[in-house]
C-alpha cells in the first residue's frame, strides 16, 4: 500500500480505488502495519469508500485488524449528505470502556493489605465467560430502565453518587435509546450479567501512579504520584455482542434496497437517515447504556471491598467509552456539519473548555483512560485545543499477536512468575485466558501513547502501573 509521510507521526494513504477521502493513519514508522500484516491498512481504505464519510479515514496508532472497520478505527459521515451508519465500525462490544477510580492512599499503604485486598476483589467482582452479577434483575421492566437510563439507573437504586454522573460521558446514559429494538435473545442473554466483567480482555486493575506528566490536568482528575487508583475495563457482555448481530443482519440485507455496495461485507451499512439505520442507533444507544450501568455496579462492588479492607472508599476520575457511533457536530470547511462519528477501539478525546465536559474538567479537558497491559503501565491523557480525527484519540496498546499466537506462544507457569516479580498480585485468570492477554500480545503502550501526542491527538497526564488485577 503506497503510503505518503506527512509527518513522522502521521501518514497518508492516498485515494485510490473507490476511495472517496484519503487515509490517514496516526503512528511512528516502527508501529505501522507492514507486509503480512497489512489488512489493517487494506480496512482503513475500505472505509474511504463508505457513503457520505468526510476528512479522512483514520486510524490510531494501536490500529490492528478488526471486523470490518479496524480496531483503532476512526470514520465520521455526514448525516445531511446521505451519510451511512455502519455496525462494523462500532464493534461487537458496543460502548465497551474504561472507568477509573482513585483511593486516597498511597502504594504503602496498599502493601500490608494487598493480598487480601486482591482476593475480596475477586469475590466481589464477577469475571469470566460463565454467570454471575451484581445485579440480580427483578424482570424485564428493571431492565428496560438500564436500556434508557444506564449508569442514571444504578445511581439512583443507590450503586453511585450524582457526583459519578458528573464525571461519565453522557452523564451516565446515551440519549434516544431504543430499547425496544434490543431482541428478546440479547435481553435474555444479559440478564444475568448486569455488574459483570466477562472475559479475555476484560478487567479490574488496582493500579499507582508512577509517573505526572502534567501536575496541573492531572490535579484536576484527582490524580497525584504514588496514588492508587482501579481501572475497569468492560463493555456490554452478551447483550451488545447480540443486538451487534441481530441489526448486522437486518442492514445487511437491506443493503440493496439503498443501493449500496461495499468492499467488504463486514462494512454492512445504512444510511443513518433510514429506518434501518435509526434502528441501529436507537438499540446501540441502548446496548451503550447496559454496558455504562455495568460500570457503574462494578465500581460500587469495588468500592466496599475497597472501605471494608483499606478505610477508603473509590473515587470516580471518568467512564469513556472506545466503542461507539455518536451524532456530533463539527466545523468542516468553515461549515457546521452534523457527523455521525464512529470510533472503534478509539475514544474521544475532548480539548479544554469544550461545552460537553463538566465544570470540574472544563480547564484540564477530557480523561482519556488507555489501558496497556496487565505487565506494563496503562496512561491518562486527555483532549487538545484542534486535535485531529473529530478529537478522538487510541484506546490502548493495541494487539500485535492474536489471541491464537499469544496462547501459542506463552508459557503461562514463566508469565505468572514474571508476572509475580514484577509486582503484581493476579486473580481470576485461566492459564489459557493469561496466555492469550501476555503483555507479550500487545504493543509497546508508552510508543503507542508518543505517537498519538507526536501526532496531535492528546496530550499525556499521568502513567499507571498494575500491582493487582482480576482478569475476566
Ligand atoms: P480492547 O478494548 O481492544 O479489547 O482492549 C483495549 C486495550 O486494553 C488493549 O489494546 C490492551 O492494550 C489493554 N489491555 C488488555 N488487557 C489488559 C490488562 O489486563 N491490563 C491493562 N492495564 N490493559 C490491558
Ligand atoms: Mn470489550
Ligand atoms: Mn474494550
Amino acid at each position: 500500500m503506497k503510503l505518503t509521510e506527512e509527518t513522522p507521526y502521521r501518514f497518508r494513504v492516498e485515494r485510490h480505488g473507490d476511495m472517496r477521502v484519503p487515509g490517514i493513519v496516526f503512528a511512528s514508522r516502527a508501529l505501522l502495519p507492514s507486509g503480512e500484516t497489512e489488512k489493517p491498512l487494506e480496512q482503513v481504505a475500505n472505509v474511504a469508500t463508505l457513503p457520505g464519510i468526510t476528512g479522512a479515514s483514520y486510524a490510531m496508532p494501536d490500529m490492528h485488524w478488526g471486523y470490518g472497520f479496524p480496531i483503532g478505527g476512526v470514520a465520521a459521515t455526514d448525516v445531511r449528505r446521505g451519510g451511512v451508519v455502519s455496525p462494523g465500525g462500532v464493534g461487537f462490544d458496543i460502548s465497551c470502556g474504561v472507568r477509573l477510580l482513585t483511593a486516597d492512599l498511597t502504594s504503602g499503604a496498599l502493601s500490608p493489605v494487598m493480598e487480601r485486598l486482591m482476593d475480596g476483589l475477586n469475590r466481589a467482582v464477577p469475571h469470566g465467560p460463565g454467570r454471575g452479577a451484581v445485579w440480580k434483575l427483578s424482570g424485564p421492566g428493571e431492565m428496560t430502565a438500564i436500556l434508557r437510563e444506564g449508569s442514571r439507573y444504578a445511581v439512583e437504586r443507590g450503586y453511585g453518587t450524582d457526583n459519578d454522573l458528573e464525571r461519565c460521558e453522557d452523564h451516565g446514559a446515551v440519549g434516544d435509546a431504543v430499547p425496544e429494538g434490543v431482541s428478546e435473545r440479547a435481553v435474555r442473554r444479559g440478564l444475568g450479567q448486569v455488574g459483570s466483567l466477562g472475559s479475555g480482555n476484560h478487567f479490574l486493575e488496582v493500579q499507582v501512579v508512577t509517573e505526572v506528566h502534567d501536575t496541573k490536568a492531572a490535579e484536576a482528575f484527582g490524580l497525584r504520584a504514588d496514588q492508587v487508583c482501579v481501572m475497569i475495563h468492560c463493555g456490554s457482555r452478551g447483550l451488545g455482542h447480540q443486538t451487534c448481530t441481530d441489526h448486522v443482519r437486518t442492514i445487511d440485507r437491506r443493503m440493496s434496497r439503498h443501493e449500496l455496495r461495499v468492499p467488504d461485507r463486514q462494512l454492512a451499512c445504512a444510511p443513518v437517515d433510514s429506518p434501518e439505520g435509526r434502528a441501529y442507533l436507537g438499540a446501540m444507544a441502548a446496548a451503550a447504556n447496559y454496558s455504562r450501568a455495568n460500570r457503574q455496579l462494578l465500581q460500587a462492588a469495588a468500592s466496599r471491598v475497597f472501605a471494608d479492607t483499606t478505610g477508603r472508599p473509590l473515587e470516580l476520575v471518568y467512564d469513556i467509552s472506545h466503542n461507539l457511533a455518536k451524532l456530533e457536530t463539527h466545523e468542516v470547511d468553515g461549515e457546521r456539519r452534523e457527523l455521525c462519528v464512529h470510533r472503534k477501539g478509539a475514544t474521544r478525546a475532548l480539548p479544554p473548555g469544550h461545552p460537553d465536559l463538566p465544570s470540574g474538567l472544563a480547564g484540564a479537558g477530557q480523561p482519556v483512560l488507555v489501558p496497556g497491559s496487565m505487565g506494563t503501565s496503562s496512561y491518562v491523557l486527555t483532549g487538545v485545543p484542534g486535535g485531529a480525527a473529530f478529537h478522538s484519540t487510541c484506546h490502548g496498546a493495541g494487539r500485535q499477536q492474536s489471541r491464537h499466537q499469544a496462547a501459542r506462544a506463552t508459557r503461562v507457569g514463566e508469565l505468572r512468575a514474571e508476572l509475580r516479580e514484577r509486582g503484581v498480585v493476579v486473580r481470576g485468570a485461566s492459564a489459557r485466558g493469561l496466555a492469550e492477554e501476555a503483555p507479550a500480545a500487545y504493543k509497546d503502550v508508552s510508543t503507542v501513547v508518543e505517537a498519538a501526542e507526536g501526532g496531535g491527538l492528546c496530550r499525556k497526564v499521568a502513567r499507571l502501573v498494575p500491582v493487582g488485577v482480576v482478569k475476566g
